[in-house]
């Protein structure tokens, strides 16, 4: 029985959606990826949807539509994927991190008020937020406060209550990288739709997968217009195939990929309910491992979107340790995440170091993110939970 880390779910219907569009000339911007779009706009409610090729793609996007430019400040958290980070530096603005709470590995929204605050007010109070270093291109010119980047940590949404009235009393743009949050809820509200703008993934191992892909919505008609012509070269309404009104990009998602998301998209229920139920297996075989914390749901969760499944190992357990015992008992596991302000181009670039951020790097350390998929039979996990009970004795330190 081999245990993957992840795996989709594919079916045959799935398989013929794909072949049908390879049946026709139309392989990009065609009839599916409208189909795709219009999906995504009843799933969520959303008045406009705009599919690119990949979920960074639509977070850059959106940081292009905010109007963040060289040396304004995003705030984000440094408990994410690093492409949450990344497309704040692609448009040379500076992230300011702001720590995580720790059940939740969400943005700590007392702290981002805080940072928001004093940000704004300037000065000392503002220089203890930022990064130790600025890029030398910065001229240490810093730019304005433009926007919050809250990420929809393993398919439970931030606090949105809280961040929107920050962002409405400073006004802010919103943008939610809701990629690990599909199908997921806050308050009855779906994950997306929380905040100016919302993202999702389609990686294999997401929820519903394109191969690669993403998608944004937004409510903001003139940032979708803005968005669709960035996705297709800066082509905006009206131009022709070689007019650009915008510098833009290449980040059209192609009719293959927006068929398989459309078939996907139409099982999206099953396939949450497929992941639920492996979710509910390892809180059941886990409770009786005293070590392991499984993953807490707060009570404005109001839907769980099971995007991986990341205990937290208690203290006493060498987390490097057990990982590697579990994989050489054919258990693949994955720290996860791995702060993004420890990363090395980003401790060159600001000249973070270890402890800025200890909740986010306490819970970096002792996390482990289990193998995880719809596809996982009971046989499975009990095997992975058999496992870990074993595995973490022999860990302790
Ligand atoms: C998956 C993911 C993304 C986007 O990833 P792509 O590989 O570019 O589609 C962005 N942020 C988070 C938190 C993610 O998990």
């Amino acid at each position: 029985m081999k245990i993957p880390m992840s795996s989709p779910n594919l079916t045959d219907a799935d398989r013929q959606a794909v072949l049908e569009v390879l049946n026709t000339p139309n392989l990009s911007m065609g009839p599916k990826i409208d189909a795709f779009e219009r999906g995504f706009c009843e799933l969520t409610g959303a008045r406009h949807a705009i599919g690119v090729n990949s979920g960074t793609a639509g977070l850059h996007l959106c940081v292009r539509a905010a109007g963040i430019g060289q040396n304004d400040l995003v705030i984000t958290t440094p408990f994410s994927f690093v492409a949450s980070t990344n497309v704040i530096l692609f448009e040379k603005a500076i992230p300011v991190f702001v720590d995580v709470e720790p059940h939740t590995g969400n943005i700590d929204t007392d702290q981002l008020s805080r940072a928001v605050e004093d940000l704004c007010l300037g000065g000392e109070a503002a220089r203890a937020w930022l990064p130790r270093r600025l890029p030398a291109e910065s001229k240490g010119a810093l730019g304005a406060v433009k926007a919050i980047l809250p990420v929809d940590v393993f398919g439970q949404p931030a606090d949105y209550d809280a961040i929107n009235t920050i962002a409405k009393q400073y006004n802010l743009s919103v943008i939610e990288d809701s990629c690990e949050a599909l199908g997921g809820a806050y308050q009855g509200k779906p994950a997306g739709t929380l905040g100016d703008y919302g993202v999702f993934a389609f990686y294999p191992n997401k929820q519903i997968t394109t191969g690669e892909g993403g998608m944004i919505i937004t409510d903001d008609t003139d940032a979708a217009d803005f968005m669709r012509a960035l996705r297709n070269q800066g082509r905006a309404p009206g131009d022709t195939w070689l007019q650009h009104t915008h510098l833009g990009y290449n980040y059209r998602l192609d009719e293959m990929s927006a068929a398989l998301g459309l078939s996907q998209l139409e099982r999206l229920d099953e396939l949450l309910a497929n992941r639920a139920r492996v979710a509910d297996w390892y809180g059941h075989y886990l409770a009786e491992i005293k070590a392991v914390s499984p993953p807490q749901i707060v009570a404005k969760t109001t839907q769980v979107s099971w995007f991986v499944y990341v205990i937290q190992l208690d203290p006493s357990v060498n987390r490097d340790r057990l990982a590697l015992i579990l994989k050489e008992r054919g258990v693949p596991v994955r720290p996860y995440f791995s702060p993004i302000h420890l990363q090395p181009y980003m401790m060159a670039m600001f000249g973070f170091q270890l402890g800025d951020f200890p909740v986010t790097e306490d819970l970096g350390n002792r996390s482990l993110a289990l193998p995880f998929s719809g596809e996982m039979t009971e046989e499975m996990v009990v095997r992975v939970c058999g496992a870990i009970a074993e595995a973490v004795i022999a860990a302790e330190k």
